[in-house]
């Protein structure tokens, strides 16, 4: 429905594409994406990733469209570019995460989620969801002490700036005990919020945790 309303609209409002200046008229694959962006996203796709002996899954090499769409997402507030990451994420997670799993979204601290206005790994989650049918987000995760942005920081200072960052929030622990997740991020450098956040949950006594971003920033195997 809410794809119908965009595509009309943007016959009446010119639309500006989500990665790049230019008009869009609702054509294509999303009404939100103009054709040279879609194209570009095609040839950006990364299915999976490996750092440092973790390994997880992707949507795409954290470059032009792609870059483009989750600054959109992160720092512009655009939740339409939501659906594009999480459904291509989605795809990925078909092969390295099958069957029914709880998607729980990486957690900002309550100070940047207010100044944020939104948590974009929650949007993302949620876009997974919506395009994995028996997936459901389960915000199982807190983020009780604020961190730097990981951005600028060497692997080992990244580590350190987020050991302890997390906890399960006390209402899910009977919902994490003995499930399997997919937590999901924006994008990972080093793994290391991935893996700090993984840990908690498998203190906790979740049975796997699947490790998603929808883009990777670094050089990675990549699965095609
Ligand atoms: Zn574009």
């Amino acid at each position: 429905m809410a794809h119908l309303a965009t595509t009309w609209l943007s016959h009446v409002l010119p639309l500006r594409c989500l990665a790049c200046p230019a008009r869009t008229r609702g054509s294509g694959p999303s009404p939100l994406l103009c054709r040279s962006c879609t194209a570009e996203l095609h040839a950006l796709r990364c299915r999976d990733w490996e750092i440092d002996g973790t390994s997880g899954a992707s949507g795409f090499r954290y470059e032009g469209a792609a870059r483009a769409l989750v600054r959109a997402l992160k720092f512009r507030g655009a939740l339409g570019a939501a659906a594009p990451l999480g459904s291509v994420l989605g795809a990925a997670l078909d092969e390295l995460a099958p069957g029914a799993v709880g998607i729980v979204p990486v957690p900002l601290h309550w100070r940047r989620r207010w100044q944020r206005g939104h948590n974009q790994s929650a949007a993302l989650a949620r876009a997974v969801a919506a395009a994995r049918p028996g997936f459901r987000v389960l915000a199982a995760l807190r983020k009780p002490r604020a961190t730097r942005p990981q951005v600028g920081l060497g692997g080992g200072r990244r580590r350190r700036n987020v050991d302890g960052a997390f906890a399960v929030a006390r209402l899910h622990i009977p919902k994490v005990l003995g499930a399997r997740l997919v937590l999901v991020d924006d994008v990972v450098t080093t793994a290391a919020t991935l893996r700090a956040a993984r840990d908690v949950l498998v203190a906790a006594g979740a049975s796997e945790v699947t490790l998603a971003a929808a883009a990777v920033a670094v050089e990675v195997r990549t699965g095609r």
